[in-house]
């Protein structure tokens, strides 16, 4: 074909692209030894954190790529302590070497084979998205459907399982560079469509779920930190989300208006703390301690069920009467006295029970996801 593929010794020559689905990154400066690079803003916003790209022509070389630009980044709390995500199949994500210098994060590592890809966290593309979606609505029992179309045109995906009186509603991916969240809604997917899970099925007998896997399509495709194609933050929009701002929360939020909520998770991750944990919906003006002590009930229990959950670690609680309602959780919990909360896992890793090949990974969100839906399970009756 007249392409010149062979790369003779000495004459290797990286080459960075982010050009393809949730990739990010702008190249400053490249040698054949590694680059200078800086993580890219979302369109119409100052956030930024994810990265996501691949580096060709290192195969046997090892390679150092600085990411100069992390002292401006949404947390600069997140780069201490943090490794980056490597991987030569696109199935297994490992830590790479990773320090973090005067506001430089710099990844070392030696790729075996050429092409090598470099990611924030383990990416959840757009089209295992649509697998997921397309896998799960052809189960006996699932309904799917879309509930708008995003301001890039995307459908959003909406799972309907079970027939039960309680609604339940999980959701995922509001910011979508946590991509963690949508590796914990494909376990929390495959375990509720399990014909041979117990505990599945008393849930599908005694809840109705509602599940959005990615709230954030747009914003995942382009990869994004936290905001959706207009540059808009989902998760501080559900007081009043518009049309033209925030389809995503006003499509789901009127579907929500149309089941009532009696239990939800709102799946994310956190860039600085080193542990999973939730945040709950203390300060909302109609506070029920009723409703709070089901909310403690699930946390504590949690934490006895997987040593993938702690109680220490996590966000201030807010004072009485100071929750802010444009986020889900507490407007959820206002709004219909749902048992809400905000779960949040690392990017760098579980502290209590640290992996240190992998960090936190898909494969254990999806088992955080088993365990959560087991717990919930144990307290259906309470809700
Ligand atoms: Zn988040």
């Amino acid at each position: 074909s007249g392409r010149v593929g062979a790369h003779y010794q000495g004459e290797m020559t990286l080459s960075i692209t982010s050009c393809f689905d949730s990739g990010n990154i702008r190249v400053l400066t490249l040698t054949d030894s590694g680059a200078d690079l800086e993580i890219v803003t979302d369109h119409q916003s100052d956030f930024y954190q994810w990265f996501h790209f691949r580096v060709a022509g290192a195969a046997g070389r090892p390679i150092t790529l600085r990411i100069v630009n992390c002292a401006g980044s949404a947390y600069p709390l997140g780069w201490p302590g943090y490794r980056a995500r490597v991987s030569e199949d696109r199935e297994t994500w490992t830590l790479a070497e990773t320090t973090y210098a005067d506001d430089v994060l710099t990844i070392r590592h030696t790729p075996a084979g050429n092409a090598l890809w470099i990611a924030y966290f383990a990416p959840y593309s757009m089209e295992r998205h649509y697998d997921l979606v397309a896998r799960m609505a052809a189960l006996p029992g699932v309904r799917q459907r879309e509930l708008a179309r995003t301001l890039d045109g995307r459908p959003l995906d909406c799972l309907t399982l079970g027939d039960g009186p309680k609604p339940v509603w999980l959701y995922a991916r509001q910011h979508p560079g946590e991509s963690m969240a949508e590796w914990w809604m494909e376990g929390a997917l495959e375990k509720l469509t399990d014909p041979a899970d117990a505990t599945a099925r008393l849930l599908r007998e005694k809840a109705t779920f509602h599940i959005v896997p990615n709230m954030n399509p747009d914003g995942s495709a382009r990869g994004h930190l936290r905001t959706n194609a207009a540059g808009v933050n989902l998760n501080r929009e559900w007081h009043a989300p518009t049309a033209e701002r925030s389809p995503e929360v006003l499509a789901v939020r009127n579907a929500m208006d149309e089941t009532g909520v009696a239990f939800a998770i709102d799946v994310h991750g956190d860039e600085a703390i080193a542990a999973n944990f939730v945040a709950g919906f203390e300060g909302i003006p109609s506070f029920d301690p009723a409703k709070a002590a089901l909310y403690a009930r699930f946390r504590e229990a949690l934490a006895a069920r997987t040593p993938d959950f702690q109680l220490e670690k996590g966000y201030v609680v807010a004072a009485a009467g100071q929750a802010n309602l444009s986020m889900s959780t507490n407007q959820l919990a206002e709004r219909f006295g749902a048992v809400s909360m905000t779960l949040e896992m690392p990017f760098k890793d579980h502290d209590d029970n640290a992996d240190p090949v992998h960090g936190w990974s898909p494969a254990r969100c999806k088992t955080l996801a088993h365990a959560c839906l087991d717990n919930l399970a144990a307290m259906i009756d309470a809700l």
